[in-house]
C-alpha cells in the first residue's frame, strides 16, 4: 500500500487518528515498559508528527514513562495507543490500533534481551524455565496498581482477536488464574472496561497498563506482561488467529486456532 492516510482507533472508539504515508516498518518492542503497558509486547509504526492528526481525543491521556518519553492511552478503554519522544518530530502509533489492511510489515525487534521468559521475540519459546515462582507479583507501569497471586503462570495463551489487538497495541498473552486468590496491594487507579461480549478488562487509569480480563462466564486471566520477574510460564497456543493483523506472521510453531 503506497500513499493515502491510515486510520486507527482505540477499542471503544473514543480516540481516533489519521496518519499520512509514509509510515515506518512496524517495530515490536520487548522492553519492560512496553511489556507492562501492553500486557505482552507493544508494536508500533513511526510517523512524522506533521503527518499525524488526532481526529477524536477526549479520553486520550498521556503518561510520562521516562524523562523523555510519553505514552498515550485511552482512559476509557485502556488501549495502549502511542509512544512519543517528548521533543520528538515523530510519533509511534500502535500497529494494533490501525485499521486493516495496514499494508505494513513487522521488520524489527527492539530490546530482545528484555523479552519475557515465556516467549522468544522470534521462533519457538524457550524450554520451560528452571524458575517456578510460587508467588507472582504483578504491577502496572506506574505502580498505582499491584497484586500478587500464586505461581507459576503455566500455559500462556496468545490471543489475536480484534479486541486484544486494539487494547494491547499488538496482541495479548495471558494465563488463567483464580481471581479469589489475588491479593491486591494497590488498586486506587484500577479501572474496569466492559467489553462488548459481556466481559471486563482491568487496566490502570493512570498509566494505561493492561492487567487482567474476566469473561462473561467469570473466567479470569492475567496479562503475562504484568508479571515482575520470571513467570514460570510458557506460551502454549495462539487463538483467534483469523483476526490476526496483516503486518506480522506467527512463526513459533505452536498450535493455532481460528477462534479458540
Ligand atoms: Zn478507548
Ligand atoms: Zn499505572
Ligand atoms: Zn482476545
Amino acid at each position: 500500500m503506497a500513499g493515502g492516510a491510515r486510520h486507527g482507533s482505540c477499542h471503544c472508539g473514543g480516540v481516533t487518528f489519521a496518519a499520512e504515508a509514509p509510515l515506518g516498518d512496524v517495530i515490536a518492542c520487548h522492553c519492560s515498559q512496553c511489556r507492562r503497558t501492553s500486557g505482552h509486547v507493544w508494536a508500533g509504526s513511526m510517523v512524522a508528527r506533521a503527518q499525524f492528526r488526532l481526529l477524536a481525543a477526549a479520553p486520550l491521556r498521556w503518561f510520562r514513562s521516562s524523562p523523555r518519553v510519553d505514552r498515550g492511552f485511552c482512559q476509557d478503554c485502556g488501549a495502549s495507543l502511542f509512544w512519543q519522544p517528548v521533543d520528538g518530530a515523530e510519533i509511534c502509533v500502535a500497529a494494533g490500533a490501525l485499521d486493516a489492511p495496514t499494508g505494513l510489515t513487522l521488520a524489527e525487534h527492539w530490546h530482545r534481551e528484555d523479552a519475557g521468559d515465556y516467549y522468544s521475540p522470534e521462533g519457538p519459546p524457550p524450554p520451560p524455565a528452571g524458575a517456578r515462582p510460587e508467588r507472582l507479583s504483578c504491577a502496572c507501569l506506574c505502580g498505582a496498581c499491584a497484586f500478587d497471586l500464586p505461581g507459576p503462570a503455566g500455559a500462556i495463551t496468545a490471543c489475536h482477536c480484534t479486541q486484544c489487538r486494539k487494547l494491547s497495541g499488538h496482541y495479548s498473552a495471558s494465563f488463567d488464574a483464580d481471581e479469589s486468590r489475588l491479593v491486591w496491594r494497590r488498586r486506587a487507579a484500577l479501572k474496569e472496561y466492559a467489553t462488548p461480549g459481556g466481559g471486563c478488562r482491568g487496566f490502570c487509569s493512570d498509566c494505561g497498563s493492561s492487567l487482567w480480563f474476566r469473561s462473561a462466564a467469570g473466567e479470569f486471566s492475567v496479562e503475562a506482561g504484568s508479571v515482575t520477574g520470571p513467570t514460570g510460564g510458557r506460551l502454549a497456543e495462539h487463538i483467534f488467529v483469523a483476526s490476526r493483523g496483516d503486518y506480522y506472521r506467527i512463526d513459533d510453531g505452536l498450535p493455532q486456532s481460528g477462534r479458540w
